[in-house]
């Protein structure tokens, strides 16, 4: 990918445009669709509204930037130079958001999965990040098949 923005001004904006389409968001969505698999968007009646849901296996997915929501270990999470206290309490605050959704949508019975940003940075990654959850309702619906007989 080329462009001229540092991560922390690329995360900016797509922070800016988050709750629209992100370009991760569209890219994991291509690779699902092609798989076969059918998903809701921004269910809004849900904690934290997830990026994409699938309702029958009770899956929420969250496509996370890396900046923002503190990818651990990965290079786009730096910490600014400036301003560091300002942005320190701000990921905080992100990151304790993030375990409070999970908790709330674990406890309505959600299984809560979340793809980071830079797992989709390129056509490959998506299509192996995508294939990654394809697995995992292939097995949360056996669990729910088996739990029914
Ligand atoms: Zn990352």
């Amino acid at each position: 990918m080329t462009d001229f923005l540092s991560p922390a001004e690329r995360s900016d904006r797509m922070s800016r445009i988050r709750g629209k389409d992100t370009q991760p968001e569209l890219a994991l969505r291509k690779v699902l669709h092609r798989l076969g698999l059918r998903y809701r968007l921004h269910r809004a009646g849900l904690p934290g509204k997830p990026d994409l849901v699938f309702p029958r296996y009770r899956i929420a997915v969250f496509v996370h930037g890396c900046f923002w929501h503190r990818h651990d270990g990965c290079n786009v999470a730096t910490t600014p130079k400036s301003n560091t206290h300002f942005w320190l309490e701000k990921f905080d605050k992100n990151v304790a958001r993030d375990a409070r959704v999970a908790t709330d949508l674990q406890a309505l019975g959600w299984m809560v999965l979340v793809v980071w940003e830079c797992e989709l940075a390129s056509a490959k990654k998506a299509q192996e990040t995508g294939e990654r959850i394809y697995k995992m309702i292939q097995s949360r619906a056996q669990g729910i098949v088996s739990a029914t007989d």
